[in-house]
């Protein structure tokens, strides 16, 4: 049967929702573009709490609108706080109810790292993007595990390294990546800081949540190195130690590193929950460059052998790494900080571990 609409009715009415197969067009109906993404926090500790809801509040492009938490005593704290409706509640049992819930785009994992296979695939399995705190997890096998269920459900997958958003960083990202001082020849880089009153059964002392300062505060550096070359790790050897027996019985307190990249280039990093550090140096064949401090939460500047200065960011850092996560979802276009970026980290993390446990011999990757 011949369509009796013509063309000047058909322009009226293509801006709108229309029934298409009728016309014998394929049957797709192309989903209202959002602008604005809604956010529900895994994890209500620390980080969510003093970063990541404020962040929230100055993002363009997100807002926070479910909470999943095991702690019944903080839902009515945070439903008045963020004016969440109940509906929006989850705990770590039914979250993956979240998938019936279209308020709710972005699932954002801030447990901690031994957990966050589990509640990332729990996220991905319901439907939504996935956004999961660093370390990504404590094992390439569960990095892999999350990679595998963003890929099978169709939802973006990043992991937090704020610092890939971080305008100075991207900087030297940049200089590395197009040799604005020539190849670059070395790092020397370092995050750390002096752990006090964390009680006895924080998870930052359990290996198997991913404790200790390698996994919590080592991925900094290692992730640093990493984009400051923009280069493979090739090995990677260090000795791990602790000081305060009581306090790190089963983990690591310091690690002492090195990468050695492709072109020989070798990165010279420490980690530490023993000691304040934080530092990213960079020398190349014609210059250098340096953040001090290299991944705080603000001030996050330093200079270049040319003499330019890299003034701090003013700005939120996890708001704009939460409005760059979110156009990357609502562009289509891949984030910043793939899945794959925090797992190679994690391989790194185990051979570094590998080569401890061997007496500091290089592990080849
Ligand atoms: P906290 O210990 O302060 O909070 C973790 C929260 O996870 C808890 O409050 C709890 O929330 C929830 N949780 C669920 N199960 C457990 C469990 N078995 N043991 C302990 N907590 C549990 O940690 P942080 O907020 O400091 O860190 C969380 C994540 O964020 C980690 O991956 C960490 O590395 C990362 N992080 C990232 C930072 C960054 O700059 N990118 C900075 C700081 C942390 P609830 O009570 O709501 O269930």
């Amino acid at each position: 049967m011949k369509s009796h609409i013509n063309r000047k009715e058909f322009l009226k009415m293509s801006g709108t929702v229309m029934a298409a197969a009728s016309f014998g067009f394929p049957n797709i109906i192309i989903p209202k573009r959002k602008d604005t993404l809604g956010v529900a926090l895994v994890g209500l500790g620390n980080y969510s709490t003093g970063l990541l809801a404020p962040g929230l509040q100055l993002t363009q492009h997100c807002e926070l609108r479910g909470i999943v938490t095991g702690s019944p005593e903080k839902i009515p704290v945070w439903q008045e706080r963020h004016n969440i409706p109940d509906a929006n509640v989850y705990n770590y049992e039914n979250m993956h109810q979240v998938a019936g819930n279209d308020d709710i785009d972005v699932i954002y994992v801030v447990t901690p790292p031994g957990l966050h296979a589990e509640h990332s695939i729990i996220g991905a399995n319901a439907g939504k993007h996935v956004w999961c705190e660093k370390p990504m997890a404590v094992t390439v096998e569960e990095c892999q595990a999350i990679i595998d269920a963003a890929t099978k459900n169709r939802v973006q997958l990043t992991i937090g390294y704020r610092m890939q958003h971080e305008p100075n960083t991207q900087t030297i990202i940049s200089y590395g990546k197009n040799e604005t001082f020539g190849p670059v020849t070395e790092v020397r880089t370092a995050a750390g800081y002096r752990a006090q009153g964390l009680p006895a059964d924080d998870w930052r002392f359990k290996p198997e949540m991913g404790g200790g300062a390698l996994y919590d505060m080592g991925v900094y550096p290692i992730n640093a190195s990493r984009y400051s070359t923009s280069k493979k790790v090739v090995a990677a050897r260090g000795t791990q130690r602790v000081e305060r027996e009581e306090m790190f019985r089963r983990v690591d307190e310091t690690t002492e590193f090195e990468l050695l990249f492709e072109d020989d280039i070798i990165a010279t990093c420490k980690t530490s929950m023993g000691e304040n550090v934080n530092y990213l140096e960079v020398d190349t064949e014609e210059g250098w460059y340096f953040l001090r401090p290299a991944s705080s939460y603000t001030n996050v500047g330093g200079e270049v052998s040319d003499g330019t200065l890299l003034e701090p960011y003013t700005g939120h850092q996890q708001a704009r790494q939460m409005d760059n996560d979110a156009l990357a979802i609502i562009e289509n276009r891949p984030p910043i900080v793939p899945g794959e970026d925090g797992m190679e980290d994690i391989r790194i993390v185990k051979a570094i571990m590998e080569s401890s446990d061997k007496g500091g011999d290089w592990i080849y990757l």
